[in-house]
C-alpha cells in the first residue's frame, strides 16, 4: 500500500489478551493459594486430632502407672511401719509374718518384697517365713538410700533375679523405701520388685495401629517397656544419647508432642510425651505418621492433581482464547484497512477522506492551527485514456499516487483518490505557503515522469490549492468548494499549474 494513513484501530482487543491472560494468571495464582492454605489447614488438624488421642492414651498409662506405683509405696510403708513395732518382736515369726506383708496383697505383678537391714542382709521375705539368706548391698537402689535419706519411693533400674527360679529370666524393677530410726539413722530398706510384663499387659489393653509404638523410659533414659518391640533385647538398655529421648527428657514441662524419626527404624513418628506424675517415668506415644497423615496424604495428592489439572484447562483455554483474540484482531485490522483503501491507487478512498477530514478538521478547530487541502487533477486524462488504453491509463494513475505520495512524509497528512482521475491530500497543521509547496514539488514531480511512447508532452496535473486559519469564516463544505474552484482556475489558466485560493 502506498504511503496513506492506517484507518484507527479499536484498541479494545489489543488490551484484552495481556488483561485476559494477567486474569487467568491471578486466577492460577489464587486457586493455588487456597488449596495450599486448605491443605496446610488439614495437615494441622490432622496433627492435631492425632496427638489429642495420643494425649489420651499416654494419659491412661499415666494414671495406671501411678495407681500401680501407689499400691506398691502402700506396701513397702506398711512394710516398714510394721517393721518398727516394738510389740511385734515378740510374737511367733509366723504371726510376724503376717503382720510384716498384710498390706501386700493387693499390687499387680508383684514379685518378692524384702526387708533389708543396714548391711543390705535380707532379714523378712514375702515369700517365706524363714527369709533366704542373701545380701543386696550392691543394689543401686540400697546405695542410694544409704547414702541419702530423702531418696523417698526409690524406682531402681530394670534387673532380672538372682535365683535359679524358672522366673530369673524375667524383667522385673523395684521400689523400695528407707527404713530410718527415730534419730533419723539408716537402719535398712524394704524393697518390691515388679515384673514388667505390667507394662505388656497394659500396653496390649491399648489399640495404637500398626507402625506405632507405646514407650516407658526412666528419666536416665533406660527403656523400660516396648510395645511393639523394634529390636530384640532393649529393655533396660539405655536411649539416654538418642536424639528423641534427648529432646524429651531435656523438657522440663515432662509433657509434647513433635514429628521425628526414629532412630531405631528410621521411620517418621509423632511422638508424645508425657511425665508419670512425679516419678521418674515418662510415657512416649509415638505414632506412625502413614496413619497419622495417611488419609491427609491421599487426599493431598487427589486435590493438588485435580487443581494442576484445572489450573492448566484454564492456561490452556486462555492460550487458545488470546490467540482467537489476535487472530480476530488481525482481521479486524485488515478488513478495516480493505474498507479505507483505494483497490486501483493504494491510497486512502473517498471513505477515509471524508472520515480524516472531519476529524483534521475538528482537531484544527480546536488547535487553532492552520488546514490545508489540495485537490489534485490529471490534464487531458480522457485524452491520454484514448490515446494508450484504459490500462495504461489505470498504471498511469498507479503511478501519480505513488508520486502523490512521495512528496507527502508527515504521518498526520493523508493522500486519497478522491474520485475518477482525481486526488485529495489533506495537509494538518500546514499553511498556505506550505501547502502551494507541496502543491508545487507535486506538479514538478509529475511533469518529470517519463513521457508515453508516442507523446510530446509529458503527464501533468492542475492543483488547486485552499488554507482555512483562524482568520477565516470558513466551514469544512467551503474549504473544500474553495479548494475546487482553484483547481478550475488551474484548468482555465491553462492547467500544469498551482492556484492558491
Ligand atoms: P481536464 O484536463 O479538463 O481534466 O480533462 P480530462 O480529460 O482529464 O477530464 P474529463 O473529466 O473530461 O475526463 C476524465 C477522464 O478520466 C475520463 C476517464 O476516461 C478517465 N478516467 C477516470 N477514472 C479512470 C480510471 O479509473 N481509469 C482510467 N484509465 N481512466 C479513468
Ligand atoms: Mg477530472
Ligand atoms: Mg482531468
Amino acid at each position: 500500500m502506498i504511503a496513506s494513513r492506517t484507518p484507527p484501530a479499536s484498541g479494545k482487543t489489543g488490551r484484552s489478551v495481556p488483561l485476559l491472560i494477567l486474569g487467568s494468571l491471578l486466577t492460577v495464582v489464587a486457586i493455588v493459594c487456597i488449596v495450599t492454605f486448605l491443605l496446610i489447614r488439614e495437615h494441622a488438624n490432622a496433627q492435631e486430632s492425632a496427638t489429642r488421642s495420643a494425649t489420651t492414651i499416654a494419659q491412661l498409662i499415666d494414671a495406671d502407672v501411678l495407681r500401680t506405683v501407689e499400691l506398691y509405696d502402700l506396701t513397702l510403708q506398711g512394710l516398714i511401719a510394721a517393721a518398727q513395732r516394738e510389740d511385734l518382736k515378740h510374737v511367733s515369726p509366723q504371726i510376724r509374718h503376717m503382720a510384716l506383708f498384710d498390706r501386700s496383697t493387693a499390687a499387680r505383678f508383684k514379685g518378692d518384697i524384702l526387708l533389708l537391714d543396714k548391711h543390705g542382709e535380707v532379714v523378712a521375705d514375702s515369700s517365706r517365713v524363714e527369709p533366704k539368706p542373701g545380701n543386696f548391698a550392691d543394689r543401686d537402689y540400697f546405695l542410694a538410700h544409704a547414702f541419702n535419706r530423702d531418696a523417698g519411693l526409690f524406682i531402681s533400674r530394670p534387673f532380672k533375679t538372682r535365683c535359679d527360679c524358672e522366673e530369673a529370666d524375667q524383667w522385673r524393677i523395684s521400689f523400695s523405701r528407707r527404713m530410718s530410726s527415730d534419730t533419723g539413722e539408716f537402719i535398712g530398706v524394704a524393697v518390691a520388685s515388679m515384673k514388667l510384663d505390667y507394662f505388656d499387659q497394659l500396653f496390649n489393653s491399648l489399640d495404637i495401629g500398626v507402625d506405632s509404638t507405646l514407650n516407658i523410659i526412666s528419666s536416665d533414659g533406660l527403656l523400660l517397656a516396648q510395645k511393639p518391640y523394634l529390636q530384640s533385647d532393649s529393655i533396660g538398655k539405655s536411649f539416654a544419647n538418642r536424639p528423641n529421648v534427648i529432646r524429651i527428657l531435656g523438657d522440663s514441662g515432662g509433657n509434647g508432642s513433635f514429628n521425628s524419626i526414629s532412630s531405631m527404624d528410621r521411620r517418621q513418628r509423632l511422638y508424645t510425651y508425657s511425665r508419670v506424675g512425679n516419678l521418674p517415668l515418662t510415657v512416649i506415644v509415638a505414632l506412625s505418621s502413614d496413619a497419622v497423615f495417611g488419609a491427609w496424604q491421599r487426599t493431598a495428592i487427589l486435590i493438588s492433581g485435580a487443581t494442576g489439572v484445572l489450573c492448566a484447562g484454564l492456561l490452556w483455554l486462555t492460550w487458545l482464547l488470546a490467540r482467537e483474540l489476535r487472530l480476530r484482531h488481525q482481521a479486524e485490522r485488515e478488513l478495516a484497512q480493505l474498507a479505507a483503501t483505494d483497490a486501483l491507487t493504494g491510497v486512502a478512498n473517498r471513505r477515509l477522506l471524508d472520515q480524516s477530514l472531519r476529524h483534521e478538521w475538528f482537531r484544527a478547530q480546536r488547535s487553532g492551527k492552520p488546514l490545508s487541502v489540495l485537490m489534485i487533477d490529471a490534464d487531458r486524462f480522457k485524452a491520454f485514456n484514448d490515446r494508450h488504453g484504459h490500462q495504461a491509463g489505470d498504471r498511469a494513475l498507479q503511478e501519480l499516487a505513488r508520486v502523490v505520495s512521495a512528496n507527502v512524509r508527515r504521518p498526520a497528512d493523508l493522500v486519497a483518490r478522491y474520485g475518477g482521475e482525481e486526488f485529495s491530500v489533506i495537509l494538518a497543521e500546514t499553511d498556505s505557503a506550505g501547502a502551494r509547496q507541496i502543491a508545487e514539488h507535486i506538479r514538478a514531480a509529475v511533469e518529470q515522469l517519463p513521457r508515453m511512447d508516442g507523446d510530446e508532452a509529458p503527464m501533468t496535473v492542475s492543483i488547486g490549492v485552499s488554507t482555512w486559519t483562524t482568520a477565516m469564516d470558513l466551514s469544512l463544505e467551503q474549504l473544500l468548494f474553495t479548494a475546487d474552484k482553484a483547481l478550475y482556475q488551474a484548468k482555465e489558466g491553462g492547467r500544469n499549474r498551482v492556484v492558491v485560493a
